[in-house]
């Protein structure tokens, strides 16, 4: 074999591409395979956390994302039931709970960084073997097909090669819910504050970006497809029944898309080799905006491990990643599966202990600020910093 790196990443998403950066600096031979050959608008606007701000700005990528909307307020309620709580910025004694920033944006701020012979676009990985003294990969590159060898493999692909890897189960649970994504603007602004509302349908959040809202609305697949044939001012009054007149009226919109949601999560999120980061390890429901803040906290601590190691992708390194991500993975998948099975159904007494649970949360800061810290830096509070 012809070419050799120490660290081979594949997929150049924003968790593959903030990894490259990760080790930018470190005396590495890194790469990235990306499937795409250039960037596509993907329409998702993201909720980074402070703790993923933090990192971002640690890698010299946060430069790069000017429109980023700061979240001081987010308010959280369920739709025909008692009981709501507010979080702060000020409360949890941080600049900003969060930020909204778009999936293109965040993208191109990492892409720009790292040198076109590190990130390969339009690089398609196709076989993974794992069996050597080392990984290979087999990928199509300008029409031709190349073999590369690695200390370690990284997955950061969303998922899509890890069934081909012997010893890794995928586990997969369709939610039976579509996210209707978009803009949409209402009569009174958005005060810097992000809502969080649980319905019988699936959650609905409206997060605060530019001038107006980016709407996350979880529903039915059936209900989605119909909600996504509305003509805009149908929408609009659809949108207005189901969130209420908190905001005023809902006054405009842009374009809608809809993704059908699921959990997705491999175990373990390790073998000989080869490690597993972002959707690739765990794709999540969108609720509470968790997916990419945790594949930026497996970066931050894969980046660690492969610093430190004496041996790249040897055995004891790759214990040490999944050891250090354990906790706070299972916490991520639990939790935001929790949020849906909890409030995604209309039984009486379940509603009233959601109520009960939200008043209790709003009527005990200390629990705030912890649940705050909690969402903003992971389960091992501090891992980011
Ligand atoms: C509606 C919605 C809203 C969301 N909101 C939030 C939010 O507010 N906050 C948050 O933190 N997260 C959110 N998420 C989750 C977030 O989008 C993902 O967690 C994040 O995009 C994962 O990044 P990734 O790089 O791991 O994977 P991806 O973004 O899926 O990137 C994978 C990359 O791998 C490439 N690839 C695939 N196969 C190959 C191959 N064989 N060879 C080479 N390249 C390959 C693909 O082209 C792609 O570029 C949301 C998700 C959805 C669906």
């Amino acid at each position: 074999m012809s070419e050799y790196v120490d660290v081979l990443i594949i997929g150049g998403g924003p968790v593959g591409a903030a990894l490259a950066l990760s080790l930018k600096d470190a005396a590495l031979s890194v790469m990235v395979l990306e499937a795409k050959t250039s960037p596509q608008n993907d329409p998702r606007m993201l909720a980074l956390s402070f703790g993923s701000k933090l990192h971002l700005e640690r890698i010299g990528a946060w430069s790069g994302i000017g429109n980023a909307t700061p979240i001081d307020t987010i308010h959280v309620s369920q739709k025909g039931g008692f009981g709501r709580t507010i979080l702060t910025a000020k409360e949890s004694g941080v600049p900003a709970l969060g930020y909204i920033a778009s999936y293109h944006e965040i993208h191109a701020a990492l892409v720009s960084k790292l040198a076109p012979e590190t990130y390969l676009a339009g690089a398609c990985a196709s076989e993974v073997d794992l069996s050597g003294d080392c990984g290979t990969v087999d990928f199509d590159y300008r029409e031709k097909r190349r073999r590369i060898g690695a200390g370690l493999v990284v997955m950061a692909d969303g998922g899509k090669l890890v069934e081909h890897v012997k010893g890794i189960a995928q586990h997969q649970r369709e939610y039976g819910q579509w996210a209707i994504i978009g803009q949409v603007r209402t009569e009174k602004p958005h005060s810097n504050t992000a809502y969080e509302r649980f319905t019988p349908d699936g959650p609905l959040a409206l997060l605060p970006n530019g001038d107006g809202f980016s709407l996350v609305w979880t529903a039915a697949p059936e209900s989605a497809k119909k909600i996504l044939s509305l003509e805009k001012g149908e929408f609009l009054e659809r949108l207005q029944n189901h969130f209420g007149d908190r905001l005023g009226k809902f006054a405009d919109c842009g374009p809608m898309s809809g993704f059908p949601l699921a959990l997705k999560y491999s175990t373990p999120f390790v073998a000989k080799h080869l490690a597993l980061i972002g959707n690739a390890a765990q794709t999540l429901h969108p609720v509470s905006g968790q997916g990419l803040n945790l594949g930026l906290r497996d970066v931050a601590a894969l980046a660690r491990e492969i610093r430190e190691a004496e041996a790249i992708g040897s055995d004891s390194m790759l214990a040490n990643y999944s050891k250090r991500r354990q906790l706070d993975r299972a916490g991520g998948i639990r939790f935001t599966d929790s949020l849906i099975k909890l409030f995604s159904n209309e039984i009486p007494v379940l509603r009233a202990g959601r109520g009960l649970a939200l008043a209790a949360l709003d009527c005990a800061p200390p629990a705030r600020k912890w649940f705050s810290r909690k969402m903003m830096f992971g389960i091992k509070a501090g891992s980011l910093l």
